[in-house]
């Protein structure tokens, strides 16, 4: 088994800034979605992704469950330091971890960004919401289309770096061939339904491409918020070593601020940005390690 990516971030159309960022190796993804004045979220964000992937490398890209709970720990903290506890940034991922002999993947999740898991022709959302509009669905006062629309749905109960709660939550489940894991900030979930996401991940059987439809979609709609997508499919090869053969390829118009092999590392807070007309956004970071499946 071994694992194809593509990912993207884009700041859309009506931010300044780009508060996201992406970290995509070989397996590990995750999504951080920044927030907080003055570019204190793009700080928040890309501590906090950076954070996972110094942890990464020095695992030598083997973490265990246990290691990405204390990196999430160490990214709190980090953040706190960084943006003296006026910042925050959700976290959602996933890492391929090895369980009882078997790749597993582990999903983690602060806050409201998600990760999705499209199996069998069905896409499931795996992380649950660390949000207000979510207690309301749970407690039944909303339904999720009235989620959806609700004035407080940018509200999320539990972030990194600030806020009282930074408790993340963890799903185990095994790794089957043709799993495709969708990673994505509000800025995707917001904008597109999941529907018209599943559709998008079933008519696009390249990483890469289906995260650029994604990011399109999102646009489409109203590109809102910045949008942050990744996409993982697990493929047959190499079942000795699920870490072999996965170099991800730079996309040729990446801009990665890393060039550590094996890790793509797409920070917010690029210098230099400002506010840009609609139709003269500036090309998304985006980047792919897919070369088709074995
Ligand atoms: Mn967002």
């Amino acid at each position: 088994m071994r694992f194809v990516h593509g990912f993207a971030t884009d700041r859309g159309l009506r931010r300044e800034l780009n508060e996201d960022s992406v970290l995509a190796a070989e397996t590990l993804f995750a999504v951080a979605d920044g927030m907080g004045g003055h570019e204190a979220g793009e700080v928040a964000s890309r501590v906090c992704v950076e954070t996972l992937a110094a942890g990464y490398r020095a695992a030598d890209g083997r973490l265990e469950p246990e290691d990405i709970h204390q990196l999430m720990g160490q990214a709190d903290r980090a953040i706190r330091e960084a943006a003296c506890e006026r910042a925050g940034t959700t976290l959602a991922g996933a890492a391929v971890v090895e369980h009882e002999g078997a790749p597993h993947w582990l999903v983690f999740n602060v806050g409201d960004s998600r990760t999705y898991r499209y199996s069998h022709a069905r896409l499931a959302q795996v992380s649950v919401d660390h949000s207000e509009v979510q207690m309301l669905v749970d407690s039944g006062e909303i339904s999720l289309e009235q989620a959806i629309v609700h004035p407080r749905r940018n509200v999320i109960t539990r972030a990194l770096g600030a806020g009282d709660d930074p408790r993340p939550e963890f799903w185990m489940m095994p790794v089957e061939i043709g799993d495709r894991l969708l990673i994505c900030s509000d800025g995707l979930s917001g904008e597109v339904r999941d529907a018209d996401i599943q559709s998008i991940l079933e008519r696009f059987p390249s990483a890469q491409d289906a995260v650029d439809e994604l990011v399109q979609a999102a646009l489409r709609n109203g590109g809102r918020d910045n949008v942050s997508v990744v996409v993982v499919d697990a493929v047959a090869g190499h079942p000795d070593d699920p870490l072999a053969d996965t170099r991800p390829r730079r996309h040729p118009e990446a801009d990665s601020t890393t060039t550590e092999p094996g890790v793509g590392l797409f920070g917010a807070g690029r210098p230099g940005r400002g506010p840009t007309e609609r139709g003269a956004r500036q090309s998304p970071h985006r980047g792919s390690d897919d070369r088709g499946t074995a």
